[in-house]
């Protein structure tokens, strides 16, 4: 068998029209149309072509490119290139409420009712009683009321603008005072000082970073004020010497002056968390039951359900939001509204929701359960991958992440990878651009797949996804 030197290799390449004759694309033309067999066909010509310019290789056995591997590799381009931009991928990074990820895993309850609201017409504002326009946030008045003891409630597109409109239909031209501990900025952008900007309002910081007292808003009302509003310190949390103003005490500063006292809850949640071992994170329930005049919170974060901005409280308030014009800019869609409806009926269950709302069936999972996950993992990774990887199950930390128990650390189990044959973050490239991307996190110069955050039904494809990533040649 002869050698090939580096020019006489890159003649070896097939031409796109030779490929294109190949038993296996002809049947890919059938399927895809013919642009995107085109595309993968040169995209990986270009890839064979750069590894062989890279490569410290200065001689190639004749057979280096045998047809039948250089097709495979063009017919999973072409898979790549006909995929959705937009598509699923495996969470193992074990941050359970990953923004960029899309936050939380809608419960099977969600999709079957977005399903149903999307396939057809549907009451979305309609009265059927009367025939005659209804509200479309007549679908979880009730239910929003009922689960937390507010007398009124209202859905938005999200919590920014929840908060946007609050302050916009309540605090216009007045001003709000706000704690210098509280100015939160969410990942994202959402900045509290920029939104009270847009919404017209002006904010008047009191207290320090790291204290606030009650006598400190006291000293910053005047008759400008319209509003005192508590910010949930989402993603951070200022620890060591700290004062901070219960949500009773501010609430009842605000009233004895006739102020609304107004909080974004930021993650907001229905159920307490410490049931499952977590520091304890404010309820909706309990904000309401202070007093509040209005309450804000996600509902896509610890609540589980699709992208929202929920509004609870005061009917006297809401009147006042149901009235503004930024109310339609800002409005809830009907697929979203159907999926917050279902999963907001979950939580009429206290027991079950638990199990039916991933996000709740992630963060309450045992660590026995995520240790038998681990281990069947790293052994049929072991197996199927030989001596390409070193596999071993750690113990680790998953975050609740999305603003939420920022300083939490919810004990988990990893596998970690560390390959032989290429880098650790090669790996993690690869795992990314792969058909079902995953995300894992590097740590330790290992890559870390947390389990904590994959379900159940992913680990086959999770599996397969590593093996091939550690076994894929060139690319
Ligand atoms: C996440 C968060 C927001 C923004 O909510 P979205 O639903 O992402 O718009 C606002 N305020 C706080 C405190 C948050 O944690």
């Amino acid at each position: 068998m002869g050698l090939l030197n580096k020019q006489e290799a890159l003649a070896r390449i097939p031409q796109v029209d030779q490929l294109l004759q190949d038993e296996a694309l002809h049947s890919l033309l059938e399927e895809v149309p013919r642009y995107l067999v085109l595309d993968g066909v040169r995209l990986t010509l270009q890839k064979v072509r750069r590894e062989i310019l890279t490569s410290e290789d200065l001689w190639y056995p004749d057979d280096f490119l045998p047809r039948e591997s250089l097709c495979r590799r063009i017919q999973e381009q072409v898979r790549l290139l006909s995929r959705p931009s937009l598509h699923g991928v495996i969470n193992a990074s074990g941050v359970l409420l990953h923004t960029n990820l899309g936050r939380a895993v809608l419960s099977s309850a969600a999709i079957s009712q977005l399903v149903e609201v999307a396939s057809g017409y549907a009451n979305v504002e309609i009265d059927e009683h009367s025939g005659e326009r209804g509200e479309r946030y007549t679908h979880v008045r009730e239910l929003l009321c009922r689960l937390s003891g507010a007398e009124d409630a209202l859905v938005v597109n999200n919590n920014a603008a929840a908060v946007l409109l609050s302050l916009s239909a309540l605090a216009v031209g007045r001003q709000v005072i706000v704690s210098r501990g509280e100015q939160v900025e969410v990942g994202g952008a959402f900045r509290v000082p920029e939104v009270m900007r847009q919404s017209g309002c002006h904010l008047v910081e009191v207290g320090t970073t790291n204290r606030t007292y009650l006598r400190d808003y006291l000293a910053a009302i005047t008759s400008e004020t319209a509003a005192l509003l508590k910010v949930h310190t989402s993603n951070y949390r200022v620890i060591g010497f700290t004062a901070e103003v219960s949500r009773e005490d501010l609430v009842s500063l605000a009233h004895q002056h006739s102020l609304l006292a107004l909080e974004d809850l930021g993650s907001g949640t229905l159920v307490d968390l410490s049931h499952c071992g977590l520091s304890h994170e404010p309820t909706v329930q309990e904000a309401i039951r202070a007093g509040m005049d209005l309450v804000t919170f996600s509902g896509d974060k610890l609540l589980g359900g699709p992208q929202a901005g929920i509004i609870v409280g005061k009917k006297a308030c809401l009147d006042r939001l149901k009235l503004h014009p930024l109310l339609r800019a800002l409005r809830i869609d009907k697929l979203t509204l159907a999926a917050l409806e279902a999963t907001l009926r979950l939580y009429l269950d206290e027991e079950q929701v638990w199990q039916r709302v991933p996000v709740l069936r992630l963060l309450s999972q045992s660590v026995a359960e995520i240790t038998d996950k681990a281990e069947k993992l790293c052994q049929e990774l072991q197996q199927r991958v030989g001596d390409r990887a070193e596999f071993k199950v750690e113990e680790d930390y998953a975050v609740a992440g999305g603003g939420a128990l920022p300083l939490e650390e919810i004990p988990t189990r990893v596998v970690s990878v560390v390959p032989r044959e290429i880098s650790v973050s090669r790996l993690d490239e690869r795992l990314r651009l792969g058909f079902k991307p995953i995300f894992s996190r590097i740590a330790r110069e290992r890559l870390l797949l947390d389990l904590r955050t994959v379900f159940d039904n992913e680990l086959s494809e999770l599996a397969d996804a590593v093996v091939f990533a550690l076994k894929e040649q060139g690319s």
